[in-house]
């Protein structure tokens, strides 16, 4: 039995929130729904919610080109950063990921955003995309 029940959000690097919201806003109708700054990763984040899933639009805070939004934009330009996976049980997850061969960026689940726990799959055990779990 799988734990995972959803796409939680699909994660997109940009250069600026304010831009490249516009063509969800104006474009699509949609909203951002929270804004978010984590400077302990340099970065802010956008959230724009359609139906139970989410867009996150993620921005460096500033052009010292040391976060790895910097360094991703820096390297490939805005684009696809990361797809989040919802789970009910991130334990669970992990260890059938562990199980299965797939190499987790952390050891341990991390504090997240909004009290979830978070970790991440490497790209290289996901056909090139880093995939995000949250619980
Ligand atoms: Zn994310």
């Amino acid at each position: 039995m799988t734990a995972i029940s959803r796409i939680d959000h699909i994660a997109i690097a940009v250069y600026s929130i304010t831009e490249a919201s516009k063509f969800y806003i104006e474009g699509l109708g949609l909203s951002i729904a929270k804004i978010e700054e984590m400077p302990e990763r340099g970065i802010r984040t956008a959230f724009i919610a359609i139906g139970e899933s989410m867009i996150e639009l993620i921005e460096p805070l500033d052009n010292s080109n040391t976060s790895e939004i910097s360094k991703f934009l820096a390297k490939r330009g805005p684009g696809l950063h990361h797809v989040a996976f919802k789970t009910e049980n991130i334990g669970q997850s992990s260890q059938q990921l562990k199980a299965q061969g797939s190499r987790l960026v952390y050891e341990e689940p991390q504090q997240g955003a909004h009290q979830t726990r978070i970790n991440f799959v490497h790209p290289a055990s996901a056909n090139g995309v880093l995939i995000e779990l949250v619980e």
